[in-house]
């Protein structure tokens, strides 16, 4: 496991600001390096901090194909306002997953559902990257709350960046608002996170994710 000195030298990464963050991954691992886009409001938050930095940022997507109609206008609308093409990633199509699995299997299983739609595809979408960048925060779910701003990903072994770790709710708001950024309508309406259209619900943190079950996590980040 390559230690974060390597990347950063001998540098406290918790020091520093989420911007600082952003300039050292595009510095040190563009253009192996990109943007995990889920269309939260985080995302668009780095998407505009990322573009203003290094125009060529790259950026994915995963496309469960169930997604909610507004992130797909918002998938539209980020692409138009920023002159770029966000790389998808996908899995099978919906025919062919309930030819093999049966439908609505993410009624019946949402991990198999989640291996097949976002780990699937996620693992395609950092294959011959050095390094990936998400918008996961610390206080969004206990399951997060040791996320480091920066390190080595040992499962899918690339460096991992989340500049926005230690920022709240309001923070990003406030950058938002700011920056007069779009921003996922569903989070006016009460939504807090906001996945596919079968497993959410309104509900704030992570609470509206998986509400029939036990799940709280769909794999990619814990
Ligand atoms: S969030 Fe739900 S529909 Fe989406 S991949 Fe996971 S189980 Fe399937």
């Amino acid at each position: 496991m390559p230690a974060i000195a390597e990347l950063v030298g001998p540098t406290d990464v918790e020091s520093l600001t989420a911007e600082q963050i952003v300039e050292t991954v595009l510095e040190r691992l563009h253009p192996r390096v990109a943007l995990a886009c889920s269309f939260q409001k985080e995302e668009s938050v780095l998407l505009d901090m990322l573009l203003e930095r290094e125009p060529q940022t790259r950026v994915f997507a995963l496309d469960t194909h169930v997604l909610f109609p507004e992130t797909y206008a918002l998938w539209r609308e980020l692409e138009q306002r920023y002159g770029i093409r966000i790389e998808v990633f996908e899995g099978p199509s919906l025919g062919r997953q309930a030819a093999t699995h049966g439908e609505a299997l993410w009624e019946r299983n949402p991990d198999l559902c989640c291996s097949i739609r976002k780990i699937g595809p996620l693992g395609a979408a950092l294959a011959g990257l050095d390094g990936w960048i998400t918008g996961v925060r610390r206080d969004q779910a206990p399951s997060r709350a040791e996320t480091p701003k920066l390190g080595w990903d040992e499962r899918h072994e690339l460096w991992k960046a989340s500049p926005l770790a230690d920022w709240s709710d309001e923070d990003v708001w406030e950058y938002v608002r700011e920056r007069d950024l779009p921003v996922n309508p569903l989070h006016e309406r009460g939504y807090a996170s906001i996945g596919c259209t079968h497993c959410t619900q309104p509900g704030t943190g992570r609470q509206g994710r998986w509400v029939a079950s036990a799940k709280s996590e769909c794999g990619l980040h814990a």
